[in-house]
């Protein structure tokens, strides 16, 4: 059997969408899955969309997501180049080939010409407003004249009238069009530059593409592509449309409801792990109702059959959930180096916190956390010292006894030499059965002095990654700081 040989045909806008992220993902998973080539091109024939730096920010964002591609413009390969505005040639020389054929025509219509006959159309309230074929009634000379009097045209695919064009998608199976409702679709534009349909065929055919995978909204454009491959006489690859990406309320997945970029995602904190998990879920499953994967496990499992036909909704709720699920199962030593990434863009930047202190409020974090810079903001402590005191707490917890007691627990911590949590534990509860209370009564305003709020990790967690001595600082300065309120008397 020929290699498989799948592709990524981004046409660059500026940003990567979420479900061009699933295109490029489903393609890579196949094309590993079963020994084959991922290859990215470059489908930038609409100069008018053209915008700067948009080929440098995909790729870079496509390699952040660790979907790398055998061949691809910045890879080179044996079919390049990979950029379709540099192959200009390749399409109109087989466009030419089409027009000798009969296939396709040269048109000279006028845009205003263009404009009255769908103006009639409508009027008419025809069942599909197409070009009405003017210029297939041109003879060879009249062509010929209009060419070397300079003027304007496009070249159009000549599509047949009363024919059924058949094709099998791997996910929806057969799927049949009806010619009469196909324009006569334009191929090359009078810039001289290739629709997406002549460049894509012409492409994938000269790229050896075997499989077409992409999303639901280029499938009334495959019989376009089918009468293509068979006027060309080549052999066709086989195509898969994904499903629709929808909102909550099932609507067609907008910009309007939120973000669309995976560059949004990723400034937003979005790990690249579950980013690629969620999108890979959004149509796909392994047969069970499994929702956690590392792409190495996606690779291994995927298949097309999998993919379903019905539009798979973007639940920001599940992404949420994956982004904590995938912060558990990381390394510290990996949340290490994404911590200091977070430190710098803080206003902890010129800060110097040790490896071995970032470890540990890591480990006290790793658990309570959704994003990583969830470290910086829900435990701000560990990058300072509080700089007030939450006041319910200090209500609730802070009693006329307090300073007493916690100025006991200073003497116990003092008295320990490079404590382990457990020698932390012991301390605070030889103080308290000292004083014969519980506990809690010491472990509270304990937060509130090392912490300044009355939530977040295991206070001997807290005391251990924050150290003795600061510990201790710290809980003086409360000493200092904190005035007892008088419950309110009703
Ligand atoms: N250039 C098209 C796009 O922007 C590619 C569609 C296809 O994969 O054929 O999505």
């Amino acid at each position: 059997m020929n290699e498989i040989r799948t592709r990524f045909a981004p046409s660059p806008t500026g940003y990567l969408h979420v479900g061009g992220l699933r295109t490029a993902l489903y393609n890579f998973l196949f094309a590993r899955k079963n020994n084959g080539k991922f290859i990215l091109r470059i489908e930038d024939t609409d100069r008018s969309r053209y915008v700067e730096g948009a080929v440098e920010n995909l790729i870079q964002t496509l390699k952040w997501c660790d979907l790398f591609y055998d061949e691809g413009p910045d890879v080179d390969g044996p079919y390049g180049p990979y950029i379709q505005s540099q192959r200009l040639e390749i399409y109109r020389e087989h466009v030419e080939k089409l027009v000798q054929k009969g296939y396709a025509y040269y048109c000279f219509c006028s845009p205003e010409r263009l404009a009255a006959l769908r103006e009639e159309q409508l009027k008419l309230k025809v069942p599909q407003i197409k070009y009405d074929k003017h210029c297939l009634k041109l003879s060879p000379q009249e062509v010929q004249k209009k060419l070397e009097s300079g003027e304007k045209y496009v070249i159009r695919l000549n599509i047949p009238e009363n024919q059924t064009v058949k094709f099998y998608d791997i996910i929806r199976g057969e799927i049949e069009f009806d010619t009469n409702f196909i324009d006569d679709q334009v191929l090359l534009k009078s810039d001289g530059y290739p629709t997406y349909h002549l460049a894509n065929v012409v492409d994938d055919h000269l790229m050896k593409i075997t499989h077409v995978i992409r999303g639901e909204e280029w499938l009334s454009s495959t019989p376009k592509h089918i009468l293509l491959y068979e006027y060309f006489g080549w052999e066709k690859p086989q195509f898969a449309h994904l499903p629709l990406l929808l909102n909550p309320d099932r609507s067609k997945l907008s910009k309007r409801q939120g973000d669309v970029a995976v560059e949004e995602y990723r400034a937003k904190g979005y790990l690249k792990e579950a980013l690629i998990n969620f999108v890979a879920l959004l149509g796909w499953n392994a047969g069970d109702d499994r929702e956690f994967y590392y792409l190495n496990e996606l690779i291994e499992k995927f298949s097309l059959e999998g993919v379903n036909k019905s539009g798979a909704v973007f639940d920001l709720n599940k992404l949420l959930w994956l982004n904590g699920e995938h912060i558990r199962k990381k390394s510290v030593e990996d949340l290490l180096s994404l911590l200091k990434d977070e430190i710098k863009k803080s206003k902890y930047a010129s800060q110097n916190f040790s490896d071995e202190y970032l470890k540990l409020v890591i480990s006290a974090m790793q658990e309570r956390i959704d994003f990583v810079h969830e470290i910086i903001t829900k435990s701000y402590y560990f990058f300072e010292r509080p700089i007030s005191y939450e006041e319910k707490a200090i209500q609730k917890n802070w009693k006329q006894e307090t300073p007493e007691h916690l100025n006991l627990l200073v003497d116990a911590l003092e008295k320990l030499d490079n404590p382990s949590k457990e020698d932390y534990e012991k301390a605070l509860n030889s103080v308290a059965e000292k004083l014969q209370i519980s506990k809690g009564k010491i472990i509270h305003p304990l937060r509130l002095a090392l912490s300044g709020t009355s939530a977040g990790p295991g206070i001997f967690d807290l005391l251990y990654t924050l150290g003795k001595e600061e510990s201790i600082i710290r809980i003086k300065n409360a000493i200092q700081n904190i005035t007892y309120k008088e419950p309110k008397t009703s």
